[in-house]
């Protein structure tokens, strides 16, 4: 197929596809989507290799958020029985950490909810960051908290903080349908600060709120513009108790086909599967591993993933290998002109939610154009997350 030989040449010089050829991944057919995951597993390969970096969640406070994110559990309003509970203790935030790094986790990831922090709540934060550094030797430290106000970033940077996460999450045409209590701008602005900081950026998006290819090609252009170290890709877990818990529009191969236009709009960055990877790839998940070089080890934010010994085994029947704490996750040019963690080098999550950070769930939009057609809800696939931090349970890393 012509298109994908260009992208293929494309991505091996880093040019940056048109919206035209963006748009028409999407539109592949699925009769096609094998061929799709061949060409942009070249770009993976020729970047990454066949490492797959996992990164390890710790939700530092859940729930009970005045904000008003459609995708989110944890929004004002949500009637989701989700874990609510306020800031854990730095130790037990650095209890789950070693867990996660003892699974094969490089990367942390520390997200709270709420619309920014405080100052307090960033020094709250540093002290955390702090035990789990002195504890846990070369471990990366992302943090996901939200708006982050004048000085902030630099002092997460100074607690050692390696990188901050906020998505995008969606188009900034439709950005307003999912949230009103802040915007698409403030949250540019949060990514922004961060790379100003020295932080690498970690900022993503939330597919299947019943957003148009066209939102998801912007959005993605977007955070090309932008230029962050990480792309957390999330898949909408409709939740039961949020507005958004009827939009099941993602298939297993519309997964990859979206996976696949981040991967040629965005070659050399770290591409990760964050929420809704069981739920929607299913058993397509080592599939995607051609095009993500990310994932999330065992549990999101408020929702269960599979075992972390499922995630471990797949990496390596699929024919992948864990990326080790001594390897740069990024290729060199993007990693010598980062700081910290190959500074540029690794990112966090996104969206505060279900995925990662940034968004803080795992959300999703409602587009403009018309939404795919419905997908077969598989709400038996959906857990709420009652284990590891703010249960007596053990984690699952
Ligand atoms: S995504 Fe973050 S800011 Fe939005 S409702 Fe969820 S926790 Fe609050």
């Amino acid at each position: 197929m012509d298109l994908l030989n260009t992208l293929v040449d494309k991505g091996l010089r880093r040019e940056l596809p048109t919206r035209e050829e963006a748009l028409a991944v999407l539109a592949t057919s699925d009769d096609d989507v094998l061929d799709v995951v061949a060409a942009a597993g070249k770009v993976r390969r020729h970047w990454f290799g066949r490492r797959v970096k996992l990164n390890y969640l710790v939700n530092l406070k859940s729930g009970l958020c005045p904000e008003d994110c459609s995708y989110c559990s944890q929004r004002l309003g949500s009637k989701a029985e989700i874990l609510k509970y306020t800031w854990i203790k730095p130790d037990e935030a650095s209890q789950a950490a070693a867990a996660g790094l003892a699974g094969g986790a490089k990367r942390v990831c520390l997200v709270a909810s709420g619309r920014g922090p405080t100052d307090r709540d960033v020094d709250r934060v540093a002290g955390t960051i702090k035990a789990i550094k002195e504890q846990n030797e070369g471990v990366e430290v992302c943090a996901c908290l939200g708006l982050l106000s004048d000085g902030q970033a630099e002092r997460l940077r100074e607690a050692g903080a390696d990188a901050y996460n906020h998505n995008l999450n969606t188009s900034e045409a439709t950005y307003g349908d999912i949230t009103t209590t802040h915007t698409y701008a403030d949250r540019v602005d949060t990514v922004n600060k961060a790379h100003a900081a020295g932080l690498s950026a970690c900022s993503g998006l939330i597919a299947g709120m019943g957003e148009s290819d066209e939102d998801l090609v912007d959005v993605v252009f977007s955070l090309r513009e932008l230029d962050p170290d990480s792309v957390p890709v999330n898949f909408l877990i409709p939740m039961e108790g949020t507005p958004l818990a009827k939009e099941w529009h993602l298939t297993p191969q519309r997964c990859l086909r979206i996976l696949a236009m981040v991967r040629f709009v965005c070659p050399d960055v770290e591409v990760r599967i964050a929420g809704g990877r069981e739920v929607h790839l299913r058993t397509m998940q080592p599939l995607a591993l051609n095009l993500a070089n990310s994932i999330f080890l065992g549990d999101y934010l408020t929702s269960e993933g599979q075992a972390g010994r499922a995630d471990l085994e797949m990496i390596a029947d699929a024919g992948f290998e864990v990326e080790g704490a001594g390897e740069v996750t990024l290729p060199e040019h993007r990693a010598s002109a980062a700081g910290g963690c190959g500074a540029h080098a690794g990112a966090g999550c996104g969206s505060h939610e279900d995925a990662g950070c940034g968004s803080h769930e795992n959300g999703s939009v409602c587009g403009t154009a018309a939404p795919a057609p419905a997908a077969e809800p598989r709400t038996d696939l959906v857990a709420l997350r009652h284990r590891g931090v703010g249960t007596d349970l053990a984690p699952n890393a």
